[in-house]
């Protein structure tokens, strides 16, 4: 796997309380408002500019994975809650994936603890923590890993967020692999570490990798990390400074997990950005967020996407419960 091992600087740092300034919160009430008022349009212009980006190449894909999603159970929260202009209501989840590849088997974004209520709620913002709150049924990772009989060779998050790290609380020693600006992020910024982030990430065997590559379809930095065109990650910026996508190539086609820059499928289809609350508490840069979601809506139809935390589109790959 083409990745470079890092120092961990993690166990030296202390986590911490999350704590918003002034200046944020008057910023987020302030974008609830217009989120009901007058929700964001989509950027013609610059879809326009994607439509052609889209016919850029990939890598010509030598080898394929299998992908497979853990069980976990969803909440249903209605869309207006968590997007502007949606209707509806969708099931969210916690979820985590396993990416099979034919050198190693990956744990795609450890969501939670079997502690998350006590280990990782309590660093959180209660504004957040009371949006986020996970149902008692929550099924840990480390649960979840075991009732499949999946044994990881390593974990990789696409970004430093609490629910796509802080399963490795119940892993200890497995090896976790970063986006180098997540890494350089989570170990300096304020928001990143807490929810048991950096207890999450310390103690373990650390790897890094650059978005070093060309342009891959509508993203303009890409790592490819077996070298084969399977398992490519791409630059998914703004939701968080190092955030990436994986677009693989499966045995089913052709998919891109997309972490959290949309919390459901729907959002990408129909071009909606997240409501000021919780869209600025939980989005580092929301501009660069919202032309991020334009490149993933801009992509060629044959390439699904997957959000983590939309648990019926994650349930396509779902394996049958042997419990
Ligand atoms: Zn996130």
């Amino acid at each position: 796997m083409d990745v470079t091992e890092r120092r961990n600087p993690f166990g030296s740092l202390a986590s911490h309380a999350q704590s918003f300034t002034a200046a944020r919160l008057v910023q987020t009430a302030v974008a609830e408002v217009r989120s009901l008022t007058w929700p964001r349009r989509a950027d013609r212009r610059l879809l326009e500019a994607l439509s052609r980006d889209a016919e850029r190449p990939r890598p010509p894909a030598r080898r394929t994975v299998r992908l497979t999603t853990l069980r976990q159970r969803p909440r249903r929260v209605p869309g207006r809650v968590l997007f502007e202009r949606l209707g509806g209501a969708d099931e969210i989840c916690l979820q985590s994936f396993v990416i099979h590849h034919p050198d190693a088997t990956i744990l795609l974004d450890p969501a939670v603890p079997a502690d998350v209520h006590g280990q990782v709620m309590p660093e959180l913002q209660p504004a957040l923590r009371r949006i986020v709150w996970p149902p008692a049924s929550t099924i840990p990772t480390r649960d979840a890993l075991a009732e499949s009989g999946i044994r990881p060779d390593l974990a990789l998050c696409t970004h430093a967020h609490w629910d796509h790290v802080s399963g490795l609380l119940d892993l200890p020693g497995l090896p976790v692999v970063l986006h180098e600006d997540e890494i350089d992020w989570a170990a300096t910024g304020e928001l990143a570490p807490a929810g048991g982030v950096r207890r999450g990430l310390a103690d373990r065997p650390l790897h890094g990798f650059a978005l070093d590559g060309p342009p891959v379809l509508t993203f303009e930095r890409s790592h490819d990390l077996f070298g084969d065109g399977s398992v490519v990650a791409v630059d998914l910026a703004g939701h968080t400074p190092g955030s990436v996508g994986l677009l693989l190539e499966t045995e089913d086609g052709s998919v891109v997990l997309i972490g959290d820059v949309a919390w459901h499928s729907r959002q990408v289809e129909a071009l909606r950005q997240r409501s000021g609350l919780p869209g600025c508490l939980v989005d580092e840069d929301r501009e660069r967020t919202w032309h991020t979601l334009h490149r993933l809506h801009a992509l060629p139809a044959q390439v699904t996407v997957v959000p983590a935390h939309d648990h019926a589109r994650a349930a396509r790959w779902a394996v049958p419960s042997v419990s």
